[in-house]
């Protein structure tokens, strides 16, 4: 399988260079040449697959012209190494929990599966791969903790100094192993300038192989259709909504890929805190991305996603298309808080900012065109790395999971750095 730049479809690149180098050179991004088909009996024999076995199957077809088939059954066995389950909250609203990974985030299922795929892809290499990652807070510890142990791969971390939450930094500095956490005097930008800095850096690139394994990475988006596919494994049932907290809209549009695969589903909802570029597009079919706001659902704080040009792709611009497959709609944090309380009175069931929004999108659609189906939301994130927003919402205390309270035990490591570039070049070449 090849990948061409959404900028240019004439221009298409086999799977090594759009994963090692993460963007086109053109400035788009990658999208698979076709969408493979999956067998209609997939889709009834799925129902007794593993989430393993579900998963190898979407992702096979992508990846087998460069690795071979046991090496992917591998790679997906190490990186998916933990359950993601489908809970029942309501009579036919269901929370599909995609943080029983090591970071408590959704981001582990593509963090995870692209470093090992990168990991492969290095392996005739005589160069160590040096990852540099500017992080606001969640994206840098899933990338890292991803990478952690991974041969051959180093992991450098940018995050600003005080910027990030306490259970964040812990998060980021104190993995240890191939991990390092720079510290920035300075805010995120100031990170990301660096970041950006060292890739066009002459001299960096002639002394080390960098790359940045960031969100818009192929190998990071194609791994998280594999949940969708075993959500409708587990529910069972045909009719299906999925409602998709979105800020870069990876995760959504990675459902959409398992659609055209063939995944029978009815609907999406595009659901989104204040920061509402693609509610708005479905709505007005203008594009206007605008600075982000600061919600309480900050990991999804984007105005200008940077998924949205292969969203478009997809549907080959074609706004019609979409909204049928589509609908958009966004919440305030008023709403969000409301309904965690609320949620957690009625059903017992702990939301988080994010997998809160998804809930609203789920019952915003049902009471638009009501017709009994089943709604699922995806939570990606567990409540407790949103302690001081979620606990005074719920009386009930939020347990801290072990693998929490683990790094929250260990002791703090990091390189304090200015923001200036010579620093960083001075160090990275050290
Ligand atoms: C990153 C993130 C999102 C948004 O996902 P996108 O793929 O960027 O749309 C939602 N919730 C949580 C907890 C996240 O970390």
């Amino acid at each position: 399988m090849r990948f061409y730049s959404t900028n240019n479809r004439k221009l298409r690149s086999p799977l090594q260079h759009a994963v090692l180098k993460g963007l086109a050179e053109d400035g788009g991004l990658f999208i698979p040449e076709k969408i493979p088909q999956l067998s209609a009996e997939f889709f009834t024999s799925s129902m007794s697959l593993s989430f393993q076995e579900i998963s190898f199957e979407t992702l096979r077809p992508y990846f087998e012209d460069d690795i071979p088939v046991d090496i992917l059954q591998e790679i997906i066995k190490g990186a998916f190494n933990f359950d993601a389950p489908l809970v029942r909250v309501d009579d036919k609203i269901y929370g599909l929990e995609l943080f029983h990974g090591p970071t408590l985030a959704f981001k582990d299922f593509g963090a995870r599966f692209m470093a090992r795929v990168m990991s492969y892809l290095i392996r005739n290499s005589d160069d160590e791969l040096t990852v540099l990652v500017a992080t606001s807070g969640d994206t840098g510890s899933a990338v890292a903790n991803g990478f952690l142990g991974v041969e051959g791969i180093k992991v450098v971390i940018l995050y600003p100094s005080g910027k990030v939450s306490e259970i964040q930094e812990k998060q980021l500095t104190t993995m240890g192993n191939n991990i390092t956490a720079l510290e920035i005097k300075g805010v995120f930008d100031d990170c990301q300038k660096l970041v950006k800095a060292a890739f066009v850096d002459k001299e960096l690139s002639q002394q080390m192989q960098l790359t940045s394994a960031n969100s818009i990475n192929i190998a990071r988006l194609l791994p998280q259709s594999c949940y969708y596919m075993y959500a409708y494994a587990q529910l069972k049932d045909k009719e299906v909504v999925f409602s998709v907290p979105s800020g870069n809209f990876g995760n959504l549009t990675a459902g959409l890929i398992a659609k055209k695969m063939g995944l029978p589903v009815r609907m999406f909802v595009a659901a989104t805190n204040i920061n509402d570029s693609v509610p708005r597009y479905l709505e007005s079919g203008r594009f206007e991305p605008h600075p982000s706001h600061q919600t309480i659902s900050n990991a999804m704080d984007v105005g200008n996603p940077s998924n949205f040009s292969r969203m478009l792709e997809l549907y080959n611009n074609d706004i019609d298309a979409m909204r049928k497959d589509v609908h958009g709609v966004h919440f305030t944090d008023k709403q969000t808080r409301d309904i965690i309380k609320q949620v957690h009175q009625q059903y017992n069931y702990i939301l988080d900012p994010h997998g809160a929004v998804g809930y609203l999108g789920v019952k915003n659609l049902e009471a638009k065109s009501p017709n009994n189906r089943n709604g699922i939301f995806l939570e990606t994130a567990h409540p407790a790395k949103f302690l001081d927003i979620v606990q005074p919402l719920i009386s009930e205390e939020i347990k801290i999971p072990a693998r929490l309270q683990q790094c929250l035990d260990k002791k703090k490591q990091s390189i304090v750095l200015s923001n200036k570039f010579e620093e960083l070049k001075s160090f990275l070449l050290s």
